[in-house]
């Protein structure tokens, strides 16, 4: 039987131990299936017993890119952005990472995304490459990781992000963004045009 909770068909939680610089970090996995069954995502959170009841959690909400998280492409920032908020959110007394896999290319999905970096290849730049394949420039939406902010009872955040589009889409969805904290990455050779496309067409803070 499906667990349901307001906006979600299913969800489940477990007891999540990871690896992370060189220790043991303990944290509860939250996972959630949305209303149409066709979108995942899993809440990571860590929360010590020093955190106050009304403290207010420190969040990154990411995007999923299996290509940057899980192999640790240098053609995106998403690993380095990845592990920044892990270190910030372990250290923390209370911090949570919102994980969307649906999010891929900034939710063209994988193919999409290898057929725009294609597109890369000969020259365009990430806004451009999405255009010439047919593709929004960016069609993530926000309603999910909102909803499981809500279920989590954090009305308000500090979140982790350099996108003022993710601010202003979660605070319409109902979240109150106290505080944006910058995630700021150097840029490697292979990752400097996509960087600076963020910052000057994208209005990411960089
Ligand atoms: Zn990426």
């Amino acid at each position: 039987m499906p667990v349901s909770k307001p906006g979600f068909r299913d969800s489940a939680s477990t007891i999540l131990p990871i690896a992370f610089d060189g220790r043991v970090v303990q944290l509860e996995a939250r996972a959630y299936e949305d209303l149409a069954a066709s979108d995942q995502a899993v809440a990571l959170i860590h929360r010590t017993a020093g955190a106050g009841v009304n403290q207010v959690p420190i969040v990154r909400v990411h995007s999923g890119c299996l290509t940057g998280d899980i192999f640790h492409s240098l053609r995106c920032d998403c690993y380095q952005q990845l592990q920044k908020a892990l270190a910030t959110i372990t250290a923390s007394d209370y911090g949570i990472i919102v994980y969307l896999p649906h999010h891929e290319g900034r939710g063209i999905g994988l193919v999409n995304k290898i057929k725009a970096y294609a597109e890369q290849d000969r020259g365009l730049d990430t806004v451009d490459a999405n255009i010439s394949i047919g593709e929004p420039v960016d069609s993530r939406s926000y309603e999910m990781a909102a909803n499981i902010l809500l279920d989590l009872n954090c009305h308000q955040i500090r979140l982790m992000t350099n996108n003022p589009l993710k601010v202003e889409a979660l605070r319409s969805a109902g979240i109150d963004v106290v505080e944006q904290m910058p995630l700021v990455i150097s840029p490697s050779e292979h990752n400097a045009r996509y960087l600076k496309t963020k910052k000057e067409r994208l209005s990411h803070k960089l």
